[in-house]
């Protein structure tokens, strides 16, 4: 597609946004919310609104569960062969790389991001990681169980769908973080209900038209929108077996707290704070671009992010010197702009907050080397931020910042305990970095580390295949790779007296 003829569809997706409404879909019915209420959703890159989308209450909740459970216990997928599920899966897949360009066109409206990296990242992922899930929908196996009990007994396993999944999933990669929860529970037989970010709500919708007319069974996939609320309601609702959450700490520790009513299982994504540790042995050129990007990418609004920069003080000047040129050379705009590299924060209120950390930092004695203004331009835009002299104790250090601000801090000690105690000191353990040529350095560092994800040479990296998940206030469980199924199934152990 051209530059002209991008514009020119994401002018026309616009229109059509703003002259309709978003419903809910659950069964194989579209609809507003019950109450008739409406939010407004805004493309963050222009601040102008895009299409009011349906809040969804209590009531809509429940017609959502009731479909999702009579999906999951009479009909067609209850008795559906795996094989056939996986079908439908990768046929799923097939229909989003299909739709490609139009998924990616609206992904940028919702998010801002630079529609090259909606296109080639978020949606070439999503499909990816649902072909992947396909492939394990025949491969949930159980087994046999050698019994020493007096008697002659067969003991044997199975993994069922544990029931009704609630996805709620984050604005940052919203068709990706979609398919990481409903690839993994449709490939084990379960139904979910969608509740998007009430700040990119797009996708999900048109995720779930998509999953009809490939011919999933009405019930199996349904979205619902609509405002904290909504998420709270699935979360408390005793007909809902599972929730998959990624976001905020403070969102998924109040899951934690709802969950507790029914005791529905939960898997939480929870984000991080993630140290790059750099030794002076290191390539300049590849660290530059590579932890530049660790914080740049997505405007900082990811989850493994490389916010906290530990250098040692032989390579920190020319490091930074260089990571601050990559940032000042950004190219700031829309995700229909051209050439662009750097979208927005994804809400007006997202950037006020990202400001408040960064100003405070500055307040308590950061030395800063860049950015830390807001570009004069409509839409949230955050100026690349690098802040040196940084050390914990201090908000921007401590807190998960969520944008483009990376904080550097010097170590002189070539005591590998040393540096991993600093770089573990953080209530998160989602990712971390080692740059260095020196392969025992390397490995005697991911040894020390203290996430669940340890990167040598790069950084953020995701692969189907891959578990992707963290320790401590990071979160629970894991997605992606075979590691995500069981969270999704009950084991059941079944005994027979042979006589
Ligand atoms: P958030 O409130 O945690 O939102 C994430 C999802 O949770 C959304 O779908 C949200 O729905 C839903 N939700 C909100 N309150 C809920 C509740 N009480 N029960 C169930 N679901 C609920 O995140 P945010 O406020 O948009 O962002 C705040 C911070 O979260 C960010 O600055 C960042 O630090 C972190 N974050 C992390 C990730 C990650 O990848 N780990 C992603 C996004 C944000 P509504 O949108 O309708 O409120
Ligand atoms: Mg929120």
């Amino acid at each position: 597609m051209t530059e002209t003829d991008l514009k020119t569809r994401a002018i026309d997706a616009k229109a059509q946004l703003s002259n309709s409404v978003l419903d809910n879909l659950i069964g194989s019915g579209r609809g507003q919310a019950k109450s008739g209420k409406r939010f407004r959703v805004e493309d963050p890159a222009t601040g102008e609104a895009v299409v009011e989308a349906a809040d969804s209450a209590e009531v809509d909740v429940d017609e959502a569960v009731a479909a999702a459970r009579a999906a999951l216990e009479t009909g067609p997928w209850s008795k559906m062969k795996p094989a056939e599920r996986g079908k439908l899966i990768w046929a799923l897949a097939d229909a989003i790389d299909a739709h490609a360009e139009e998924l990616a066109i609206l992904e940028s409206i919702d998010t801002g991001k630079p529609y090259q990296e909606a296109l080639t990242i978020d949606v070439a992922g999503a499909s990816s990681e649902l072909r992947y899930m396909a492939g394990w929908a025949n491969k949930v196996e159980g087994r046999t169980v050698p019994s020493s009990a007096e008697g002659d007994w067969l003991i044997y396993t199975e993994r069922r769908p544990i029931g009704v999944v609630a996805a709620i999933t984050p604005w940052n990669f919203p068709i990706m973080m979609v398919v990481r929860k409903v690839g993994p529970a449709l490939a084990v037989g379960c139904t979910v209900i969608v509740k998007p970010a009430e700040q990119t709500p797009l996708t999900a919708v048109r995720f779930g038209e998509l999953a009809l007319e490939v011919g999933f069974p009405p019930g199996v996939v349904n979205v619902l929108l609509g405002q904290g609320e909504t998420g709270a309601a699935l979360v408390n609702h005793d007909g809902v077996d599972k929730v998959t959450f990624t976001g905020s700490v403070e969102v998924g520790k109040s899951i934690v707290g709802a969950s507790a009513k029914n005791l529905k299982k939960v898997t939480l994504e929870l984000g991080g704070k993630s140290p790059m540790i750099v030794f002076p042995d290191a390539d300049l050129d590849a660290v530059a671009a590579g932890t530049a990007s660790a914080i740049f990418f997505n405007a900082g609004q990811v989850c493994t992010a490389g916010s906290r920069l530990f250098v040692h003080e032989r390579l920190r000047e020319p490091l930074v010197e260089r990571i601050v040129e990559i940032g000042k050379g950004l190219k700031i705009g829309g995700g229909f702009d051209d050439g662009v590299t750097l979208g927005p924060m994804i809400s007006s209120a997202h950037r006020d907050r990202v400001d408040g950390i960064v100003q405070a930092g500055i307040a308590q004695g950061a030395d800063l080397a860049t950015g830390a203004t807001k570009p004069e331009r409509d839409g949230y835009f955050y100026a690349p931020t690098v802040l040196t002299g940084t050390k914990a104790g201090m908000d921007v250090v401590d807190q998960e910042i969520f944008g483009p601000v990376l904080c550097v801090q010097g170590f002189e000690d070539d005591d590998l305990d040393a540096v991993a105690q600093q770089a573990n000191n953080t209530a998160f353990g989602l990712a971390g970095s080692v740059w260095t040529k020196d392969l025992s350095t390397a490995h005697k560092m991911a040894r020390r580390m203290t996430p669940g994800m340890v990167f040598i040479n790069l950084h953020n990296f995701s692969e189907p295949g891959m578990p992707f998940g963290g320790t401590k206030q990071s979160g629970w469980g894991r997605e992606c790779s075979e590691d995500t199924l069981d969270a999704y199934c009950e084991t059941r152990s079944v005994v027979v007296n042979l006589g």
